[in-house]
This record gives C-alpha cells, sequence and structure tokens, in this order.
C-alpha cells in the first residue's frame, strides 16, 4: 500500500491498529553498460512495494538518492553527502513518528548506504534519548538489505555460481528487466566478467573499473530470473517485517 496514493484519512484509521512503515531507500548510479542508473532504487522500490502488499502495510516514497560519491565519474550518477543522507533519513523518519509511526523498516537496494544509514539511526536515536520525552512512544529502526534473504542469497549462488560479483550483478539486473522489460539489452563486454577490487573515490573507481562493473557478468541475467529473485526475496522480507513490527 503507497503511502502517496492513500489519504489522509486512511493513514489515521491505519494508526489506529498498526504503526509500522516499510521505507524503501536506494541509489541513483551507473550500473555498467546495459544496467539502469536507477537500479538500486527501483530494486529496493519493488521488493519494498511487493512486501507491504502482502502485509498490509504502507510504503513510503523511495529515497532514491544515497551514497555513490564512487561513481560520479560515470555520466547520470547522483549522490548526496553522508551528512545530507543523514539528514533525509532523520526528517523522515521523524516526520512519520510525529503522526504515531513507531517501526520504520527501510528496504535497502544499495551496499554504499547501510554505513550512513546505520548513522542516522544512532543519530535519531541519540536525539530521542537526549530529550528525555517520557510520553512519546519509543521508535525502532531497521535497515534490510533486499538481497540478504537465505533463500535469496543461494538463489542467486544457484543462478550465477561465478559472475554474480558485487556491481551491476545479474541479480539486481535481472530484477530491473523483469520489472521493465523494455528497458532489457545485451551488449558484449570485455573482460566478460569484470575485475574485483578496492576503491576509494570516483576517479580512482572509474580507472579500476573502467565500464562500471566489479566482478560482474551481467549478461548472465535474464527477466525470468528476475521474477524468481523477486518472488522470494518479496517473500523473504515481507516474513522479516512482521516479525520486526510485531516486536
Ligand atoms: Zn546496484
Amino acid at each position: 500500500m503507497q503511502l502517496q496514493l492513500k489519504t489522509w484519512q486512511f493513514v489515521e484509521d491505519y494508526l489506529k491498529t498498526k504503526t509500522g512503515i516499510i521505507i524503501p531507500i536506494g541509489s541513483t548510479e551507473q550500473h555498467g553498460p546495459t544496467g539502469l542508473i536507477g537500479t538500486d532504487a527501483l530494486t529496493a522500490e519493488m521488493i519494498g512495494r511487493g512486501a507491504g502488499e502482502k502485509v498490509g502495510a504502507l510504503v513510503a516514497p523511495t529515497i532514491s538518492v544515497g551514497m555513490a560519491q564512487h561513481h560520479l565519474a560515470f555520466p547520470g550518477s547522483v549522490t548526496l553527502r553522508p551528512t545530507t543522507l543523514i539528514a533525509v533519513v532523520r526528517d523522515t523518519v521523524v516526520s512519520l513518528a510525529r503522526h504515531g509511526f513507531t517501526r520504520f523498516f527501510f528496504v535497502n537496494g544499495h551496499g554504499g548506504n547501510i554505513a550512513t544509514v546505520t548513522a542516522a539511526f544512532s543519530e535519531i536515536y541519540a536525539e530521542r534519548s537526549m530529550e528525555r520525552l517520557s510520553n512519546q512512544p519509543s521508535i525502532k529502526c531497521a535497515l534490510r538489505n533486499w538481497w540478504e534473504g537465505a533463500g535469496t542469497t543461494k538463489l542467486c549462488q544457484e543462478l550465477y555460481p561465478s559472475g554474480h560479483g558485487s556491481h551491476a550483478t545479474p541479480s539486481e539486473v535481472a530484477l530491473t528487466w523483469y520489472k521493465y522489460p523494455e528497458t532489457m539489452q545485451q551488449k558484449p563486454m570485455e573482460p566478460r566478467i569484470a575485475p574485483n577490487g578496492s576503491f576509494a573515490d570516483a576517479e580512482d573507481y572509474r580507472r579500476a573499473f573502467p565500464d562500471g562493473r566489479i566482478g560482474a557478468d551481467p549478461n548472465l541475467a535474464t527477466p525470468e530470473h528476475g521474477k524468481r529473485i523477486y518472488d522470494l526475496a518479496v517473500e523473504e522480507v515481507a516474513r522479516d517485517y512482521e516479525k520486526w513490527a510485531a516486536r
């Protein structure tokens, strides 16, 4: 249930029985020669919304721009500074908490967001703790990467025993092709499986990974794989949300 497609009266009624909300968070950054720039936001959004439908939870607007400074040497990539993302996460949570939401479940599509979003949670908790507002219910935040469920991890390993890599991966590319089949394209890539390694800033990244991929062969992706990954990830994220929100 998308928050954006509901009325304030609907939300007021929802809050009489539930106080949890799912917040998709991703990134807007290059994903190799064939992957979509919106991949990390689109995958978090589709899985967050799918899980929300399954459990009858509201799903907030997607936070589509995240930590992508290392991709800025590729056209189209957009980043926030860590302090900006902390402010965005904090303001989103505090706005919703004002209405009575107490459980904030971030479905994440980008590994580079984890440290900063976790820091934002610490900021939010510190602020609440230092205010000592005893009349306010305590709030809880969680970050759940769409790929981390045991079944989803296993399926991705089975589908891509080699060439999965860590950026522009066939699993994330498959998800976007399942949801947006009109964007599908394949191109020969050299080497077929991109190199692995570390990086620092944007220039360093582009020198080490000239076509943008890390360790991945996105040509292994198919829309059918995307559907299988989607169905399983939605099921696992929904299950984790329900267990967590009930605590
Ligand atoms: Zn990605």
